[in-house]
């Protein structure tokens, strides 16, 4: 069993990452397995080095550890470019222009990860491609590519069994998703972080039940890229869970804030209803 903790450094670990860490850790050792830990830098406009190094020292306080060298995205670009040529070779991939605003204009509506694109570039081909255009995948095509049904076991705390994907609301909610973003050319968080549970051979994703309903677009690039489907583990959120008991918690008070005025780990424990 190998399992991951994955935050993007684009801002200092609080409550709800402290959770999620400590849940990850926690399932690694009751299922006897590894827990590793990757940095999904991929956000090359809002990553900071500082906001890395609080993660390894925020962890380790935790009393957490992992093996090294640790993963990180942002070294690793050329091997999602090959990964979306392959796609594109497929034709499953297409160049998007479109700035939020047309996408807006365009009628979108909100679904489980922004605005579900209305495919208004979705009939270019490649050979249109202009510098600065983003890359969606044509997820319509996709679905008609792979064998259905497709599936995935959930084992965390909301529809937990075997979950079976429904492929036209896969449509509706998501849509086709960008795999390499405008402007920057940064991969995607779906395309990093699909080919690097398959490249690290995750079994078990665990994270946070806002993530969930991304699963079925990640599961449908795991049968498109012919990469196996780990089970999943989605925990609950600190304000879900603790929220309630406790009125004051402060969720995006850092970490290290908590730690600097003197709390211990147990306390963090104590304050976001973490067990042991
Ligand atoms: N990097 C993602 C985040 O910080 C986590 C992704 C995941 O666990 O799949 O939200």
């Amino acid at each position: 069993m190998i399992t991951r903790f994955a935050p993007s450094p684009t801002g200092p670990l609080h409550l709800g990452h402290a959770y999620s860490a400590l849940t990850v850790w926690q399932q690694a050792a009751r299922l006897g397995g590894t827990a590793l830990l990757r940095i999904e830098d991929t956000d090359s406009t809002r990553v900071r080095p500082e906001y890395e190094a609080g993660i390894y020292e925020d962890l380790a306080w935790l009393g957490l550890k992992w093996p090294t060298p640790v993963l990180r995205q942002s070294e690793r670009a050329g091997l999602y470019d090959t990964t979306i040529a392959a796609l594109a070779e497929r034709g499953l991939i297409y160049p998007c222009s479109c700035s939020r605003r047309a996408i807006v204009e365009a009628g979108a509506v909100p679904g489980a990860d922004g605005m579900v694109y209305p495919g208004t570039c979705r009939m270019r081909g490649m050979e249109t491609r202009n510098a600065g255009d983003a890359l969606r995948l044509n997820v319509g095509l996709a679905l008609a590519r792979i064998a259905q049904p497709i599936q995935f076991e959930e084992t965390g705390v909301q529809d937990a069994g075997l979950v079976h994907i429904d492929p036209a609301a896969l449509c509706h909610t998501i849509g086709d998703p960008v795999l390499k973003r405008k402007d920057t050319g940064d991969p995607s968080y779906h395309l990093a972080c699909v080919h690097d549970d398959a490249a690290q051979e995750i079994t078990h994703v665990v994270r946070g039940t806002d993530l969930q309903a991304l699963t079925p677009l990640h599961v449908l690039m795991q049968h498109l890229l012919g990469y196996p489907t780990p089970v999943y583990h989605h925990h609950g959120l600190v304000l879900d869970d603790a929220g309630k008991r406790l009125a004051k918690i402060d969720k995006s008070k850092a970490l290290a804030k908590y730690r600097a005025e003197g709390a211990t780990p147990d306390d963090i424990k104590q304050m976001i209803g973490f067990v042991d």
